[in-house]
């Protein structure tokens, strides 16, 4: 309980740094009732609009019908459902939500898992920095910076049981990968003032992973240690070493979701080489049905016009591959017109949906807006 009273009070403190990646928000589900409507027309019904929500399992089937009916109303498709990891409780929400016409998606914090209270037995599974310190005791940024190591056997394998437990899950279509990535080596420019932070070069205490599994699984590969360089960050294979251990995790998500007959999306950063740059994710080269890169204008101090730019990066950098790409949007800060904006953005610049961060912050002019944008 104690942990679970600090993790909220950080939430809190930290609720705009929080959405770095979909954490899970302490005041998700609260959004506004809007006046139903009546119309169903769905104009441009190949374009998809999702949002990401984070279940309550205190609350009632009612009040999740409201809130499940209120979005189809307004024109969504989709809901992604962080529910702790829960699959029982994803159960119960799935067929309410199906009920009111919407795809559920099953939204799980991957590789970051705060709170894990099996990982937490084995304090070997977390992540060491470049300082030697690990994400179990000595968390970067964040209290609720708790990064498994992806290379290591066990961890990993905790993860994957993890996507497969919600793969089962009967109705839902896709798995949804969030904090699929290493902890951030640079955080994104605007957010740098609120830690009182300047990052110019990678720093030791936010660069991972250096635990003794994937120091010598390098090792074996390439013959040489990072931690006996100065400079660890012009060394290529060291980067690609940490975007391939990301990509095999993805890879074999991606099988053990696909036998369940369900198929693979995520969260992912803006586009594949900033990916890269910051979180060391390298999205482009994965097995994967959806991505829905979070192009967080706000968080980059960029305007809405930079939605189309990276929407478009993206939509190009997976032109070889069969993923699909729906442009992420925050829309806290947003006005109704900034979001229609930035779905227009996002549509002239091939994405094939957008979905919202998060419902909570949905008011109703929001969902007007959306409404007015789905039955263009
Ligand atoms: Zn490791």
């Amino acid at each position: 309980m104690k942990f679970r009273f600090l993790l909220f009070s950080l939430l809190v403190a930290f609720s705009t740094i929080s959405c770095l990646d979909n954490m899970q928000k302490a005041n998700a589900n609260t959004a506004e009732a809007s006046e139903g409507t009546e119309s169903e027309t769905n104009a441009d019904s190949d374009f998809k609009y999702w949002t990401w929500i984070t279940a309550d399992a205190s609350r009632t089937d009612e009040s999740y019908t409201e809130e499940f009916k209120k979005y189809k109303e307004n024109g969504l498709d989709a809901v992604l459902i962080n529910t702790d990891t829960d699959p029982e409780l994803l159960s119960r929400l799935t067929p309410l939500a199906k009920a009111e016409g919407l795809e559920v998606h099953a939204w799980i914090m991957a590789v970051n898992r705060p709170g894990d209270k099996v990982a937490l037995q084995h304090p070997e599974w977390y992540q060491v920095s470049r300082n030697g310190e690990s994400c179990f005791d000595h968390r970067p940024y964040v209290d609720y910076y708790q990064w498994l190591c992806p290379t290591r056997e066990e961890s990993r394998n905790h993860i994957l049981s993890l996507v497969e437990g919600l793969a089962k899950v009967k109705d839902v279509e896709t798995v949804h990968l969030d904090y699929i990535r290493f902890p951030d080596i640079f955080l994104p420019i605007g957010l740098l003032p609120k830690y009182d932070l300047e990052q110019t070069t990678e720093m030791p205490e936010y660069d991972f992973c250096y635990c003794d599994v994937c120091i010598a699984k390098f090792k074996e590969m390439h013959h040489k240690d990072p931690r006996d360089t100065d400079d660890p960050q012009i060394d290529m294979e060291w980067k690609q070493f940490r975007l391939n251990r990301i990509r095999d995790l993805v890879n074999d998500a991606y099988k053990i979701v696909h036998e369940n007959n369900k198929e693979l999306s995520a969260a992912v950063f803006p586009y594949p080489e900033m990916a890269d740059h910051m979180v060391r994710q390298r999205w482009d080269k994965w097995d994967i049905d959806y991505v829905l890169p979070m192009i967080y204008n706000n968080f980059y101090n960029e305007e809405l016009d930079w939605i189309g730019f990276a929407t478009k990066q993206g939509v190009q950098d997976l032109e070889a591959k069969n993923t699909e790409l729906h442009t992420g949007i925050y829309i806290p800060e947003m006005t109704p017109e900034d979001l229609t904006e930035a779905i227009n953005q996002a549509k002239a610049n091939g994405a094939k949906g957008v979905s919202f961060f998060d419902g909570g912050a949905f008011t109703k002019e929001k969902l007007e807006a959306v409404k007015a944008a789905s039955e263009e």
